[in-house]
């Protein structure tokens, strides 16, 4: 029969893979929750005019890349593509714009879309993301460039570098856009063909196209920095001055404007050389305009996400830690029913108390279970059969240095825990 498999772009993970996206995924929370954020789930489709109100109409995730799908009472849903725009949905149909602000929400998703797939770059993917909304200030860009950046330094993260940049607000930005436009006109014939289409719907877009000829065009072209209102100036200094005195390293980069439509003043991305052309682990910002777009009130808000593939391709080629499973502390080898019994109690004395343990299942041989409970790097093996059922006394035998020891059974689970 032809095998099934998985779709392409998709992914199945074993341990000891999955035992790095567990730690990563609980040190996400760890670090969200010292922060002040609560973990917030929504679905995982929408109505497809959230993402396109939400996400933008002119954006490549929209036009191109959403698994979209019609349900069987004729509405349209689509996968999520991002998380943003279904937080803000909640936020707003759930009446939590009515809480103490700022709130504070973080989420770990999967997301889709339909892109392709090459090293850091899947059809579903996931991310760990923040969302806050009701604080205006450079305050709350610090806070999440602030988080992003512990999370980073604390899974032992190396050479990735913050990039920042301001792309303005309604203020000053169309001033910009006509100055860039105009730039861009004038050198339209050298410019790749989707840049040429991005030229006419979302032109800032062509500053971050990594396409040789037009990286060059950018590199000339007007920067939104020179061309900010005093506000917009003022926001990025204070962000600027926040960053400088908590010593998170950053550079200026004219280039990020990031691929989402909604973002005002900051932009930010974390962009980690060396694990190939998708660097960018972390992408974010400011979107002030969103909340109301989304027919909530206007509620500035600020948030960023992060691939976890991405995250944990930079912690390998940091050399970072990664953790091992928990090692097996005992491995009980029951000879028989009446000592099945007995190690299913050890075992379960021992689990009970947090420490990891096995027994036999199989009803193997003794030489085959102790063949597996070296596989399986326990620590010890208890050896249990009629005879010491009888005596109460069994066999523990260290598994690293064979030595055997006599032990009564009574007191096995307690020489384990005191043995760790
Ligand atoms: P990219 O420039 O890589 O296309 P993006 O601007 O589309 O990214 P966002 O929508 O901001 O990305 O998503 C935030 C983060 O999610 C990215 O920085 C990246 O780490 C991760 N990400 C985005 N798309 C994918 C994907 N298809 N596969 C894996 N990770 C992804
Ligand atoms: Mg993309």
């Amino acid at each position: 029969m032809e095998k099934i498999r998985k779709p392409r772009g998709t992914m199945d993970i074993f341990s000891p893979e999955s035992d790095i996206w567990v730690y990563v995924e609980e040190k996400m929370r760890e670090v969200a929750r010292r922060f002040g954020f609560t973990e917030v789930r929504t679905p995982t489709f929408e109505e497809i005019g959230l993402f396109k109100r939400g996400v933008g109409d002119t954006t490549d995730v929209v036009q191109k890349e959403m698994y979209a799908f019609e349900d069987k009472d004729g509405s349209v849903f689509a996968l999520r593509p991002e998380g943003t725009a279904s937080v803000v949905r909640a936020i707003i149909e759930n009446g939590k714009t009515s809480d103490p602000m700022p709130l504070k929400y973080y989420y770990i998703i999967n997301c889709f879309r339909y892109e392709k797939p090459q090293a850091g770059r899947s059809r579903e993917f996931s991310q760990f993301g923040i969302e806050m909304f009701g604080a205006s200030g450079a305050a709350a860009d610090f806070t999440s460039i602030s988080l992003a950046n512990a999370l980073l330094r604390e899974l032992g993260i190396q050479g990735i570098k913050l990039h920042i940049n301001s792309i303005g607000c309604p203020e000053c930005r169309p001033a910009y856009r006509e100055k860039l436009i105009e730039y861009l006109n004038e050198r339209r014939d050298s410019l790749c063909d989707t840049c040429k289409e991005r030229l006419e719907m979302n032109p800032l877009r062509v500053l971050d196209c990594k396409n040789d000829e037009c990286r060059k065009i950018a590199e000339g072209a007007p920067k939104s920095v020179d061309n900010l209102c005093t506000e917009c100036k003022a926001h990025m200094d204070t962000l600027i001055n926040m960053l400088d005195s908590c010593g998170i390293d950053y550079v200026i980069d004219t280039k990020i404007v990031r691929g989402l439509d909604y973002y005002t003043k900051t932009v930010f991305e974390f962009i980690c050389d060396g694990i190939g052309a998708q660097s960018t682990v972390c992408g974010g910002g400011r979107y002030d305009g969103l909340m109301e777009q989304l027919g909530g009130p206007s509620l500035p808000g600020i948030g960023f996400g992060m691939g976890i593939t991405r995250l944990i391709m930079a912690m390998k080629q940091s050399g970072a830690y990664l953790p091992e499973r928990e090692p097996l502390s005992l491995y009980v080898a029951p000879l028989g029913d009446r000592a099945s019994i007995e190690s299913q109690r050890i075992v379960t004395e021992l689990r009970d108390a947090g420490v990891r343990a096995e027994c036999d299942i199989m009803n193997r041989s003794l030489k085959a279970q102790m063949k597996y409970a070296d596989k399986l790097g326990a620590r010890y093996a208890l050896i249990i059969g009629d005879s010491e059922l009888e005596s109460g006394v069994a066999v523990i035998k260290n598994m690293q240095t064979s030595e055997q020891t006599e032990i009564k059974i009574s007191d096995a689970a307690d020489f384990i825990r005191k043995s760790m």
